[in-house]
């Protein structure tokens, strides 16, 4: 894979790893969730604030991780900023479509799409997912009244 859109799409995945953004934790965060790849050695933990319109009012990440988790976790962390909860959603169904080589639209999903080429190394996948697998997680908590607990393993069944 080479070329001048692999090269951008490349620099945006380095430039998200060396500058993560949203780094850190919240005062009193709405939900968190913390998420373990063991294949790859990558863990996050994941706060979110939730404003009472239901929208993501801040989002911030901590751990550590290969280049792809890393990049995956920061540019999430800047999609879902400012987000309501079914806009998340679409995004994390967007992103698994994607990891599953399906299309999408770069319009909407902006600097993820530099994670396209992740889609033809599986074992991969499970570094690109794991910040959205742990968000997912999150919504699932929060949506039942929960502050969140636990950790998200990412594991060999799921995408
Ligand atoms: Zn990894």
């Amino acid at each position: 894979m080479s070329g001048p859109l692999e090269e951008l799409y490349q620099a945006i995945i380095l430039d998200h790893y060396r500058k993560p953004r949203n780094r850190g934790t919240l005062p009193d965060p709405t939900v968190r969730m913390d998420g373990n790849n063991p294949l790859c050695g990558d863990q996050i933990h994941l706060e979110l604030q939730i404003g009472p319109d239901g929208k993501i009012t801040d989002i911030k990440s901590s751990g550590h991780g290969c280049s792809i988790s890393q990049a995956s976790t920061s540019i999430m962390t800047e999609l879902l900023k400012g987000r309501s909860l079914e806009d998340a959603q679409r995004l994390f169904d967007i992103m698994r479509s994607m990891m599953q080589g399906g299309v999408v639209d770069e319009e909407e999903v902006g600097e993820l799409i530099a994670l396209k080429g992740v889609s033809k190394f599986p074992v991969r996948i499970k570094c690109a997912m794991l910040c959205w697998m742990t968000f997912a997680q999150a919504l699932a908590e929060y949506k039942a009244g929960r502050n969140g607990s636990g950790t998200v393993v990412s594991t060999e069944d799921d995408k």
